[in-house]
């Protein structure tokens, strides 16, 4: 019989009362790995009124006693890592070593979470008008909520739920229905860790558990992460009902070649950050502009491309693994297909096969040159491992084209002159940029959120900078007076 995976609500991993379940799929073989509930309205409920009882006192929990939860948790994780990333292969399809970075990448967050104290600090200053004093706290906000995507499963619940429960939130998770095993075995550690009771609570779902989360009179703020269509609604609906929320969304990350950049350097980056993880990142590569006569470079880029295989999770050889779904790799197929009449196809991976995987979600390594911005490849987010080619002659032409595009999460530059990098890093129009470094995620006390369509709502989204986004800020100005001073009346300041 297959696994039916529990809710995690009021601190019990529980079967949901729901007669709706969706099968998890291991996208190698199509087995059916267990099956996922959607939540009834009531469970929701419940898991929200649970969350709103467990932050009467968990407000009042000295920071530094939540940190010390976190560093548990981070411990735990560390020494879970490799187990995690084996559920999470499974689930997801990508390979151990990427599985394993999925992991770690959301360890560093819970490391972050674990030094709250001194990122909740507010300010002083003294004499704002004569003996009058300012200073400023951050307080939690209440129950904070997270709608994650399928691509990151262990990373992107954990660049939410530990930052906002660390600043003294509780938080409800709505993980994708993708792939919810890992997830839900994040919130096992969180338990083992210790954590309260009722302070993490876990619901399966689709839109309609989204749509009540969106609209539940009990939850402050909402952190997403995936698509650009879910991200606007999410983004619209969530302030309608005037909640805060940020909504990092899809992408299409350009990665410039000036001629002047180390070849064989520039062709390995580019060809692991285009096909790596089968295109699933939202900071993948997918297109490439060559500049000049970099324009020379593209067959050797299609040669490499050749090389990388897909295959199974737990296959060295394997250079990423299949699509999350049929549907995904159904929809890249007719994108490459479309693509075909658009642009000149160099590299065509519809047919890929794998041996011992005939069910497999196999895609392989596509490419396409003599792309045009107004075609249906380029506008869209493939999210497949698809490279698209675009010749310029000049570096502001390159600037230009990257700069007219609706979305701004990562982009590269490949060079080995300083005055290019300075100039494309000065003039360019997207949130994270990487200089001789294909896919440039910065760590957690960095900011990390895309520019233009690619993030809606508050910028203060990710690590230190999401204690911005968990609390609020109390500003008092004070002024004491001595026994008997009848001035105390009236606390108008008088500005000069
Ligand atoms: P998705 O938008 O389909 O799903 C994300 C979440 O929203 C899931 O939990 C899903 O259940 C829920 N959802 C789906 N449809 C919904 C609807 N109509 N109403 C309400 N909720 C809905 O995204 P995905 O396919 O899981 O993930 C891939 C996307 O995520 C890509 O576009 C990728 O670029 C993006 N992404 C962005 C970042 C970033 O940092 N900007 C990071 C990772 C992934």
């Amino acid at each position: 019989m297959v696994n039916k995976l529990p809710l995690l609500i009021d601190g019990e991993f529980i079967e949901s009362n729901s007669k709706d379940y969706l099968e998890v799929t291991n996208p190698l073989s199509q087995e059916v790995l267990c099956e996922v509930p959607c939540a009834s309205r009531d469970e929701v409920d419940k898991a929200v009124s649970s969350a709103a009882k467990a932050f009467v006192s968990w407000k009042e929990t000295p920071p530094p006693e939540r940190a010390r939860l976190m560093m548990e948790y981070q411990f735990l994780l560390k020494r879970n890592q490799e187990e995690l990333a084996e559920i999470l292969s499974k689930e997801n399809g990508k390979t151990f070593e990427d599985a394993k970075g999925d992991v770690w990448r959301g360890i560093e967050v819970v490391e972050q979470a674990a030094n709250i104290s001194p990122m909740l600090m507010g300010e002083t200053l003294e004499n704002v008008a004569k003996e009058i004093d300012s200073y400023s706290y951050t307080q939690p906000l209440g129950v904070c909520a997270g709608i994650t995507p399928f691509n990151f499963p262990a990373m992107i619940p954990l660049w939410m739920f530990p930052m906002a429960i660390a600043c003294g939130n509780t938080f409800v998770l709505k993980p994708s229905e993708q792939d919810p095993m890992t997830p839900n075995r994040l919130a096992e550690l969180f338990i083992e860790a210790g954590a309260p009771k009722g302070l993490l609570q876990v619901i399966h779902g689709t839109k309609e558990q989204v749509d009540q989360v969106l609209t539940h009179k009990d939850i402050k703020a909402i952190s997403f992460v995936g698509s650009v269509p879910v991200g606007q609604y999410i983004y619209k609906t969530g302030t309608d009902n005037l909640k805060r929320v940020q909504a990092f969304a899809g992408a299409k990350n350009h990665m410039v070649v000036m001629p002047d950049a180390d070849k064989q350097r520039t062709i390995d980056n580019l060809v692991g950050a285009s096909v790596g993880a089968a295109g699933q990142r939202c900071m993948a590569i997918s297109v490439a502009i060559f500049v000049g006569e970099s324009k020379n470079w593209i067959e050797d880029v299609k040669t490499e491309m050749q090389k990388v295989s897909p295959g199974s999770w737990d296959s060295p050889e394997s250079g990423y693994g299949p699509l999350i779904s049929k549907a995904a790799k159904d929809r890249v197929l007719s994108l490459i297909e479309k693509g075909k009449s658009e642009a000149k196809c160099l590299l065509d991976g519809s047919e890929c096969k794998v041996n011992d995987y005939p069910e497999g979600n196999w895609v392989g390594p596509t490419l396409f040159s003599e792309v045009k911005t107004d075609s249906e490849i380029y506008k869209t987010e493939i999210f497949g491992p698809v490279l698209l080619a675009i010749n310029v002659e000049t570096l502001e032409e390159a600037i230009d084209l990257v700069n007219a595009n609706p979305y701004g999460n990562g982009t590269s530059i490949f060079t080995s002159s300083g005055r290019s990098a300075r100039k494309y890093r000065h003039e360019i129009e997207v949130g994270q940029v990487g200089i001789n470094i294909p896919i440039p995620v910065p760590l957690p006390f960095f900011s990390f959120t895309g520019w233009k369509g690619s993030f809606y709502g508050d910028l203060h989204a990710y690590g230190k900078q999401a204690v911005r986004f968990y609390t609020e800020t109390k500003t008092v100005t004070e002024r004491w007076f001595q026994g008997g001073d009848s001035e105390g009346a009236n606390l108008t300041i008088k500005l000069k």
